[in-house]
């Protein structure tokens, strides 16, 4: 029987097909040097917290898997793992459900007014409900920025419920959107222009860090709302700021922030029309157990030597090790 090691434990039901398949080692521990003795009598590690690199890696030459229960894996020196013949196991798609019930969820809260709402009533205001501040989605404009597989969900989700889809992704054809029903559009300005609500789905890289500063937010219509569950970094968040106190946005939304744990302190925070999430939108038990589930079946089919799909380096079955 293999033994796989846990920086911490998986959701119930990818232990439950470890254990049945492997030695268990839970480690508690991100600090992968800290826990090298028992790493090294390891076969695979399954990652949630923390890092590794090639030190490490080299350190362990029993080490046939490293798994990552998620798509990233900027927690994995890829070009050590690769060159010394490790797979890096990841669990694509898991989560996207989750995160666009999460973006419908953030945009019915924000555009119904219930934050304040909630707060209010607590407090004994019941004239709160005269403020007027909700609005209907049916027939508004709803703008899609990165067209992938959240993307796509939170799309349906809201076409059903009314809304006229835009989207916005230069990498995926106009036709995808088209063949949906939706609208497409070549330049993010006139996407922005055209929507009343627009959620964020790209992932963090050089061209989003950043994309949605002064210039973005003053293309988008007065009285729009922005729901951002993809990465904090993607929106600069005094133009954000500034843009909710002029009263050019109705309101924004963010399961996620430049800084994680959220700063109290923030700006924002003094915004009756910003709402924020701790970076739980993929955190559903049903996205738990599917993460766990395919994260777990991974890593033992590396253990019996099988060539599994959803790995991060596939190039890694080029190495010798795996040749033979
Ligand atoms: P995906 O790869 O399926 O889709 C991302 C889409 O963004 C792709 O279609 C890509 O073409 C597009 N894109 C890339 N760069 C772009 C750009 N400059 N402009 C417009 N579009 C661009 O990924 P996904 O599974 O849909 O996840 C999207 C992102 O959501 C992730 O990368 C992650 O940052 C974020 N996410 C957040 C949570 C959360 O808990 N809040 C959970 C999961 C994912």
């Amino acid at each position: 029987m293999p033994t796989v090691m846990l920086s911490h434990a998986l959701y119930e039901d990818g232990m439950r097909l470890l254990r049945e398949q492997a030695k268990v080692i839970i480690a508690d521990n991100s600090d992968m040097d800290a826990v090298l003795t028992q790493l090294q009598k390891a076969d695979g590690l399954i990652l949630r917290v923390g890092k590794i690199d090639r030190g490490i890696m080299e350190k362990c030459p029993n080490l046939k898997v490293i798994s990552r229960p998620g798509v990233g894996v900027d927690t994995v020196d890829m070009q050590a793992a690769t060159e010394l013949g490790i797979p890096v196991v990841i669990a694509p798609g898991t989560n996207a459900r989750s995160v666009a019930e999460h973006a419908v969820a953030l945009t019915y809260t924000l555009t119904k007014n219930i934050s304040e709402s909630l707060s209010e009533t607590a407090g004994g205001n019941f004239g709160i409900r005269n403020k007027y501040a909700a609005i209907e989605l049916e027939n508004h404009t709803l703008g899609i920025i990165g067209f992938g597989n959240i993307g796509h969900l939170t799309a349906a989700l809201f076409a059903a419920n009314g809304m006229k889809i835009h989207t916005y992704d230069p990498y995926v054809p106009m036709e995808e959107a088209e063949r949906c029903g939706y609208v497409p559009h070549d330049t993010l300005e006139d996407c922005l222009g055209a929507c009343d609500v627009v959620s964020l789905h790209v992932p963090l890289t050089p061209q989003t860090r950043g994309m949605f500063g002064k210039e973005q937010l003053s293309s988008m219509k007065t009285g729009a709302f922005l729901i951002n569950c993809a990465r904090g970094e993607v929106v600069d968040e005094q133009a954000l700021y500034d843009s909710l106190i002029s009263g050019k946005l109705a309101g924004a939304a963010a399961d996620v922030m430049q800084a994680e744990p959220m700063d109290p302190a923030s700006l924002l925070f003094t915004c009756k029309n910003f709402i924020a999430t701790p970076h739980m939108a993929a955190l559903t038990r049903e996205s738990a157990a599917r993460t766990s589930r395919l994260t777990a079946e991974g890593t033992l089919a590396v253990l019996r030597g099988e060539h599994w799909e959803h790995v991060a380096n596939p190039q890694v079955y080029n190495h010798p090790r795996w040749l033979k």
